[in-house]
């Protein structure tokens, strides 16, 4: 029997295994216009947080005691659809489960790039359109740009140093422990921060003795505090997320937020689905360098549904280097 992990209580402060219940799951009948999918590779994705909380935002919350949802790739097992068949590689949104029953306008096909299906989970998916996007738009980065990118290890963040460097900016990459710092490099990074060792805010100066023009921010806190201090005049800030307050729901106050007047930046915050009517531009570059060699993947793969919760929750300590995947 198809299973499905449940919700069961809105988590106060960091979630725990006891928020989470993994409960068999009745699927549809499988009628015309339906397609049975095995899933495969599953996401997990610090947004699903917000998720978990009972607030209006721009995705609605996850409901009590019914099977919550994600990005997800799986194999088409059967089909009641034109255009799928048994074998055929799909993406959808009913994540956090082992099968789906699910209208064929609930699918996309994967084309054959001669990629891994997860890629599209990944650098191919959500988190990589999250870094191009972002950067390139709403931080409007450019070549020259001196950019400080946070969470520089994680799946967003990885894609950011990359795709900066394939265009020509300087990079500062920040993440905790030794280990990640040197990912960060072997992506290519001018520099790299290790946020653990002491107040960002001077590691940050040390590694941009000459300030930054851009700022990706995935975490928040000190981290967006620390390039506001560094700011050069003009600098544009993505604000793609801030890991740091989620389950705390309380944003740090910023010391020098000030600076945005005297040094005109400018804040703009983004959702990668504003962006879906431009994905055609970012499969082009993004396959570009994939297929270069210019974008690298490297991903955390948790084994097996029962170990799904284990690896959202890993999203808040750290546990990940590069996407966090769950494998079926
Ligand atoms: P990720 O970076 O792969 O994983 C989260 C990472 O955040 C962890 O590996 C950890 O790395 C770091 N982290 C956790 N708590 C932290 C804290 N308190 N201070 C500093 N670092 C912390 O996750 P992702 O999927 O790529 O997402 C990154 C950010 O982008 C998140 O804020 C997410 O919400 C956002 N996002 C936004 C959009 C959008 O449409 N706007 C889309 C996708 C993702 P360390 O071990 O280095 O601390």
């Amino acid at each position: 029997m198809a299973r499905a992990w449940h919700l069961k209580s809105r988590p106060q402060g960091t979630p725990t295994a006891d928020n989470f219940a993994l409960e068999p799951l009745d699927l549809p009948r499988l009628d015309d216009g339906m397609v049975r999918v095995a899933n495969r590779w599953l996401s997990v994705d610090p947004y699903m947080r917000g998720r978990m909380n009972d607030v209006k935002s721009y995705v609605p919350p996850f409901a009590i005691d019914a099977p919550m949802e994600g990005g997800a790739v799986g194999e088409v097992v059967e089909s009641k659809a034109d255009g799928f068949q048994p074998g055929d590689w799909v993406l959808h949104m009913a994540g956090w489960r082992d099968e789906a029953v699910l209208p064929a306008a609930a699918l996309n096909k994967l084309p054959d790039l001669g990629v891994e299906p997860q890629a599209f989970l990944g650098n191919l998916g959500l988190t990589g359109g999250t870094a191009y996007f972002g950067l390139l738009d709403a931080a409007s980065a450019k070549e020259g740009d001196i950019v400080f990118v946070s969470a520089a290890a994680g799946a967003v963040g990885s894609a950011v140093v990359q795709i900066a460097k394939a265009k020509g900016m300087t990079v500062i990459g920040a993440a905790r422990g030794p280990e990640k710092c040197d990912f960060v490099c072997s992506l290519g990074a001018d520099a790299a921060i290790d946020y653990s060792e002491g107040p960002i805010v001077k590691s940050l100066a040390a590694a941009a003795p000459d300030g930054i023009d851009v700022y990706f921010d995935n975490v928040g806190g000190d981290h967006l505090d620390a390039a506001l201090a560094l700011a050069r005049r003009d600098a544009r800030f993505a604000l793609c997320g801030m890991i740091d307050s989620y389950n705390s729901g309380q944003p740090a106050s910023l010391r020098y937020i000030m600076r945005i007047i005297g040094m005109r930046i400018r804040l703009q915050g983004f959702i990668y689905t504003d962006y879906v009517p431009r994905l055609g531009e970012f499969y082009r570059d993004m396959g570009g360098w994939i297929a270069g060699g210019q974008v690298t993947a490297r991903d955390t793969v948790v084994d097996g549904l029962e170990a799904m919760p284990e690896a959202f929750l890993g999203l808040f300590s750290g546990a990940n280097t590069g996407k966090m995947l769950v494998k079926l």
